[in-house]
C-alpha cells in the first residue's frame, strides 16, 4: 500500500504521522456528495484507540 500520511489522533491505525491500515475507506461527508473541498472527506476506516 502506498504511504499515506495522517494528521487524525487516536486513531488505532496511526504510527506517528502514518496511517499503516492495510486499506482505508474515504466517504464523503456531505450529503448531496458533490464534493468541493478535502473538509467534504473523512477516513471512514478510523477506528478510536480506547473502543
Ligand atoms: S485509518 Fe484513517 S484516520 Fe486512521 S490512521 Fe488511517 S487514514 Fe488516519
Amino acid at each position: 500500500m502506498p504511504r499515506i500520511k495522517c494528521s487524525v489522533d487516536h486513531c488505532i491505525y496511526q504510527e506517528g504521522t502514518e496511517c499503516k491500515a492495510s486499506c482505508i475507506q474515504v466517504r464523503p461527508t456531505v450529503t448531496d456528495l458533490i464534493i468541493s473541498a478535502s473538509d467534504d472527506t473523512a477516513c471512514e476506516t478510523f477506528k478510536p484507540r480506547n473502543s
